[in-house]
């Protein structure tokens, strides 16, 4: 049997594991998702019709606090995938310092063939099936691929009609109308832009440097504008269905107006764009490489074609063990999920915390504090990475295992 998302994402944990004394009750804790809730989801369709989509809500681990994570709706989505995007979490908000554990849900579903208010009364109904797990001091869900406010939204007012009172804290990611944060749309992008800058130097990377970035949704996209605002080169983009390229450059705008009208392909031919079969941004002559999509982009099988000499990674698991051992020894630094896209799940920690005390920031105060969390995290990692000769994921690792063994054994040993 071939080995599992989950099976390859742990070969992580074992890598970090040798870098520090641990007691074998860290590694028996981790090593397993502590409850998945499986469901069917039965939704009344526009015609008439009742059509079911398998659910998912995994949380993974909440020894550091409540379990945290996105929803994802995609056709593709397995019980698998679920768990193993919440053992990321639960890394993942280990790394920022975040009081929270990692979890994270999924319908498998492909919303773009819904209505809206058939996609309405499938958020409400994932609401209504996971109810009992969720909660603002339990398991606090967000957005992830092809969810967002408004779905959000629609959760949150359904926690509040079965808990009988308002609770914004349950979700985050919200419209700012319903207790959202200012600056969370962006924040996913933001956090790997302040990392990547606040590591030019080390890097050898700039203004002028030229930028891949595979997937045009939240993150790729804010990441182009943020990037191109202060001077990067985006020489090729990629969606799920078309990519295009040209080596002095796409403006922004024209980027963001073809994504929302014709689609990306309708650059192609005018101003030097050609084409690119999407799975070839790969192998793309730039210096920054951005996946911004999904799992497993850059495998053994591609790693020898990557030109970058940085990848950051907004998705979540873009590039396999195997392809991360070629990487590496290439000398290509790669800035890992765990750390270069947590300002998604940071800024979701400050719309909980606006939440609760009912008091909320400007963002500028978002972007200050995140901005700080994101360099500190950072340099912390850059440091770790160079003093023990390892990679920065490695290191990313063993930062967040070092938090999440000090609050298992802070737990206690007797149970
Ligand atoms: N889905 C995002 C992630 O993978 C955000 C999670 C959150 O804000 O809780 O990090």
């Amino acid at each position: 049997m071939s080995a599992t998302l989950l099976d390859q994402a742990l070969t992580r944990l074992d890598d970090a594991a040798q870098h520090l004394k641990l007691d074998p009750d860290v590694l028996e804790k981790l090593k397993y998702p502590r409850e998945t809730t499986k469901t069917r989801l039965l939704i009344r369709m526009d015609d008439g019709s009742r059509k079911s989509f398998m659910a998912w809500r995994c949380r993974y681990d909440d020894t550091r606090g409540p379990t945290k994570g996105g929803i994802r709706f995609h056709p593709d989505a397995t019980v698998d995938e679920v768990e193993t995007l919440a053992f990321w979490m639960t890394f993942k908000c280990a790394v920022m310092n975040l009081p929270y554990g990692g979890g994270k849900g999924a319908v498998q579903v492909d919303p773009r063939k819904l209505s809206k208010a058939e996609l309405e009364r499938l958020s409400r109904a994932y609401m209504q099936a996971f109810s009992g797990i969720i909660g603002p001091d339990r398991d606090i869900p967000a957005p992830d691929v092809y969810t967002n406010a408004m779905i959000m939204g629609w959760m949150a007012d359904e926690y509040a009609s079965i808990v009988g009172r308002v609770s914004p804290a349950v979700i985050t990611g919200k419209p700012i109308a319903l207790g959202g944060s200012l600056g969370r749309d962006d924040a996913t992008a933001r956090g790997g832009f302040y990392l990547l800058r606040h590591l030019e130097n080390e890097l050898g990377v700039g203004p002028g440097s030229r930028v891949a970035i595979q997937g045009f949704g939240n993150a790729g996209s804010h990441m182009a504008r943020l990037l191109a605002e202060i001077g990067y080169r985006i020489v090729a983009v990629s969606d799920s269905r078309h990519g295009v390229h040209s080596a002095a450059g796409i403006p922004f705008d024209r980027l963001i107006e073809a994504k929302r009208d014709a689609g990306l392909a309708s650059l192609v031919g005018s101003d030097g764009v050609g084409a690119l079969v999407p799975g070839d941004i790969v192998g793309v002559d730039c210096d920054v490489l951005v996946p911004a999509a999904l799992e497993n982009l850059i495998h053994a099988d591609n790693a020898a074609s990557v030109k970058a000499k940085v990848i950051v990674e907004l998705a979540n698991g873009p590039i396999t063990p195997a392809a991360d051992d070629l990487l590496s020894a290439r000398g290509v630094t790669v800035l890992p999920d765990i750390l270069a896209n947590a300002g998604g799940v940071t800024v979701s920690y400050f719309e909980w915390v606006q939440n609760r005390q009912g008091y909320y920031w400007t963002v500028a105060e978002i972007h200050e504090r995140l901005k700080a969390s994101m360099e500190a995290e950072g340099r912390a990692i850059l440091e770790r990475a160079s003093e023990r000769k390892i990679t920065m994921r490695s290191a990313a690792y063993v930062h967040a295992l070092g938090r999440l063994a000090e609050a298992i054994e802070a737990h206690g040993t007797q149970q």
